[in-house]
């Protein structure tokens, strides 16, 4: 007979695509690396089916909206959607968050829709492993795309959506500066350029722009791929089928070819050194609640010097497992 840990039950639960027993592992990962470090390693092993796809733009370019038409027609064919909105800058959405918004909409109660919010505001780093553990969770409950869906307006937040198969770039017209990829550097991360809003009149010179702009300095093509820029409206349809299809299209390349595979090693390179960032932040927290007064009692009296003392408070937290 064989005995589970708790924390055994849950993950076997989780791959059996439980979606409580998903939520709870995702509860546990946001708390901390400690909390669900032996799950999340089980977790991992079992991962590497789904397409994850991520999605970033300003706040309001329109990527929740897009998100829902995208996961509708998805779901067409009976493959199950996840969707981890990150949202650690929700002063600048707005009001609802991301994930809120698209729970909004019709998608709300399709049980092969699965929809998490992370709303990390305050909280101390660790975002981004957090979000890949998130991923890898739905994964292995048997989600067939995973869609992370950003707001791009940091540093982290761009790199979580470069942290996919396949990354989705939403600029579009009317939201002041023409095109919003380039202004937040997210121009030379996308996979697919994406220009909402087509209904506008104004559309058609973010849509020039931005295909002027990728003539004169695009990456991210190959052989195998150009970086298609489509233009949609959810009020027409228009572009929406376009850009099912070049997800699909890139999954492919991710799964099937040399240029997937290197892509795939930068995703895993990414996750090892984010991972690390996030124990070491996890430990150093720790640390400096307990040596904070004692070291700057020490600076105060001029015992030691800056550096000296914050060495010390480093390699403190090092030594603590
Ligand atoms: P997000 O902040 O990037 O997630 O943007 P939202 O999806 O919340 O969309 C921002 C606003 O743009 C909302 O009021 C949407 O209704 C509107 N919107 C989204 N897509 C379109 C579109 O294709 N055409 C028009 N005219 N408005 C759109």
């Amino acid at each position: 007979m064989t005995t589970y840990t708790p924390s055994r039950t849950l993950v076997e639960r989780v791959r059996a695509g439980d979606t409580r027993a998903v939520s709870r592992l995702i509860s546990r990962a946001e708390a901390g690396v400690a909390e669900a470090r032996d799950a999340l390693a089980e977790i991992y092993r079992a991962t590497g089916r789904a397409h994850v796809v991520g999605i970033t733009g300003v706040p309001g370019s329109g990527k929740s909206t897009l998100v829902g038409k995208i996961t509708q027609r998805l779901r067409a064919d009976g493959s199950k959607v996840g969707i981890v909105a990150v949202d650690p800058s929700s002063p600048y959405s707005g009001g609802a968050i991301l994930g809120d918004r698209i729970r909004m909409s019709e998608l709300g109660t399709d049980p092969g829709v699965y929809i998490r919010s992370m709303a990390t505001h305050g909280a101390t780093g660790g975002l981004a492993r957090a979000a890949m553990d998130v991923v890898d969770i739905l994964d292995v409950a048997g989600f067939d795309t995973v869609i992370m869906e950003t707001v791009g307006v940091g540093q982290d937040e761009v790199e979580i959506a470069r942290a996919s198969h396949t990354t989705i770039v939403v600029s579009a017209p009317g939201l002041g500066d023409e095109i919003q990829a380039i202004k937040a550097g997210m121009l030379e991360i996308a996979d697919i350029h994406v220009v909402s809003k087509c209904d506008r009149s104004d559309a058609i010179r973010t849509l020039t722009d931005l295909k002027s702009m990728l003539v004169l300095g695009a990456r991210g093509s190959g052989a195998d791929w150009r970086v298609p820029v489509i233009g949609t409206s959810v009020v027409s349809g228009e572009g929406l089928d376009e850009l099912v299809d070049a997800i699909r299209r890139h999954k492919r390349i991710a799964f099937d070819t040399e240029m997937g595979r290197l892509r795939q090693r930068q995703v895993a390179e990414f996750r090892l050194l984010k991972t690390a960032e996030a124990i070491l932040t996890e430990r150093f927290v720790q640390q400096r609640a307990q040596k904070t007064a004692e070291y700057t009692e020490r600076l105060l009296t001029r015992r030691d010097d800056p550096y000296a003392l914050a060495s010390a408070l480093i390699e403190d937290s090092l030594k603590t497992n």
